[in-house]
């Protein structure tokens, strides 16, 4: 048993020394960032904190809110076995349709023989262009661009094309005017699913047309090998960033990094995608299924929106991975002191511990363990500075020796898991600075780390069933969908790049 209630300094330096644990730190950078609140930097923390708030949630009532809650997912479109229909993996066998290229003219190119003065050119829309302006700039004959330009702009009907938006012309050089190039045809795609096409008819008017592309699902996996950074790792085997971070989220809450996550490591993410009729992907790949494989075990999260619920992660056992309770209510801590009977650090005699103590920098922020009410907010005997929550009729927890309290902190306020409700101090009995936690079961204090029970929300019932359902078959997939080895050409819709602090919210499972 542990006698001290405060860390040695020697002990602190462990968690936030570069080194080993600054390729840690490398490693889950996009899952720290992600976390303000729980990332290893404080200095991080407080910057998100009272800087932009990263937190990517639904508003909350306090903007203070370093909040562990999670982003509300895109709500899922339904997977029929329709999405396995047509799928065809993207590969050398397949001709590169280009916006520009309808599949009729494709197929007319590819049936002559392709003529030298025939190309393709692709314009981005600048500030201040305008379509005419481009096409003069490229030497179109006056009466060409004027009657292209007007085709557009009744069937954009006032839609404006935005800057930096992509025009793809096919062009064509006529031997008797080689300086003033012909438009065969002019796209723009504002989205996948919309094309905006303009082509030459014969008798040398143009036409304008207006087409929309269904858009299907595929489910495709992807397999990779952890080198570095598991983000990275997904993304070069072929994994859109923004699904690898869901998947590091979902599995934060079990797997610590740290320990358990080891080169070499191998995992598997279901995608899917959207495809357009015309073979375009719209969006890379939403993840639906993952496993990471560890030494002794597998990690599966599986995305299932029950019903009249929000989307999310499950276990297979159809287990929410979001535990309703932080395990530690900070980070940048360890356990100086457990639960049960000690030696009291200053009153020298053997008492009951009713917390357990997590040594941390004075000013380090203090996480609301839960949801719920605080109950408590000011000076408590040998607590010092002491905020009491209730979360659940059954559930509280208590925090002590705060240097102060969290902003807006006080009784009667409502607080959400992960909001700031103070920092680590020395006030009331302590010998240095720490946080002392209670988790209280009916009153009761309990071992706030033996509380697994209720920890996560759990599927009963018609949901159960159907999600059970649904586990085996992604399952199934993760192991038999067709397999994507490359990056997708197309990630326009990914736009969280790795490194952008853009993340969303993990709590670390330690
Ligand atoms: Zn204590």
């Amino acid at each position: 048993m542990v006698m001290t209630d405060s860390p040695p300094p020697s002990d602190r330096s462990n968690a936030t020394q570069s080194g080993p644990q600054g390729l840690v730190l490398a490693l889950f950078r996009p899952v720290l960032f992600a976390c303000a609140a729980i990332g290893l930097s404080i200095g991080l923390l407080v910057f998100f904190h009272h800087g932009a708030p990263v937190v990517a949630t639904a508003p909350t009532p306090q903007s203070e809110t370093a909040a562990v809650t999670l982003p509300d997912p895109e709500p899922a479109p339904l997977i029929t076995a329709q999405d396995f229909q047509g799928f065809q993996p993207a590969g050398p066998g397949q001709p590169a349709t280009t916006p520009g290229q309808p599949s009729q003219q494709q197929q007319q190119a590819d049936a002559e023989p392709p003529a030298s003065d025939r190309y393709e050119l692709t314009l981005r829309l600048e500030k201040g262009d305008t379509i005419e302006k481009m096409l003069a700039d490229i030497n179109v004959a006056e009466a060409d661009r004027k009657q292209v330009d007007e085709k557009l702009q009744e069937i954009l009907k006032k839609r404006k094309i935005a800057i930096g938006e992509t025009i793809t012309l096919q062009v064509q050089t006529m031997a008797d005017q080689p300086d003033a190039p012909r438009v065969l045809s002019l796209s723009v795609r504002p989205q996948p699913e919309h094309e905006y096409l303009i082509t030459r008819k014969d008798d040398g008017s143009y036409s304008g047309e207006e087409k929309i592309y269904k858009v299907t699902t595929r489910i495709v996996r992807v397999e990779g090998t952890r080198h570095g950074s598991l983000q990275q790792s997904g993304v070069s085997a072929g994994a859109p960033s923004a699904a690898m971070i869901d998947f590091i989220r979902a599995l934060s809450y079990d797997v610590d990094f740290q320990r358990e996550l080891k080169e070499g490591m191998k995992f598997t993410v279901l995608l899917e995608q959207l495809v357009t009729s015309d073979g375009k992907i719209t969006h890379p790949g939403r993840l639906l299924a993952g496993e990471l494989f560890l030494t002794r075990n597998v990690v599966t999260i599986i995305r299932y929106r029950p019903a009249g619920g929000a989307d999310g992660f499950w276990t297979p056992q159809g287990e929410s991975v979001i535990r309703s309770f932080l395990r530690t209510p900070m980070d940048a801590s360890h356990i100086t002191s457990g639960f049960g009977m000690r030696e009291h650090p200053i009153l020298g005699y053997s008492a009951m511990h009713t917390g357990v103590d997590f040594g941390a920098p004075m000013g380090t922020p203090i996480l609301a363990a839960g949801n719920g009410k605080v109950m408590m907010a000011g000076f408590n005997g040998g607590y010092g500075l002491y905020v009491k929550l209730q979360h659940t009729a059954d559930i509280g927890t208590g925090y002590g020796h705060m240097s102060r309290l969290g902003p807006g902190i006080k009784p009667g306020v409502s607080v959400r898991q992960g909001q700031v409700i103070g920092f680590v101090g020395a006030t009331g009995m302590a010998t240095g600075p720490h946080l002392h936690y209670e988790f209280y079961r009916a009153g009761h204090p309990v071992n706030p780390l033996a509380q697994k029970f209720a920890m996560r929300a759990a599927m009963s019932g018609k949901d159960l069933a159907a999600f059970k359902a649904m586990t085996q078959r992604y399952q199934g997939q993760l192991k038999n969908a067709p397999q994507i080895t490359t990056p997708p050409a197309n990630t326009a819709a990914d736009a969280r790049q790795p490194g952008t602090p853009q993340a969303p919210q993990v709590a670390s499972g330690r």
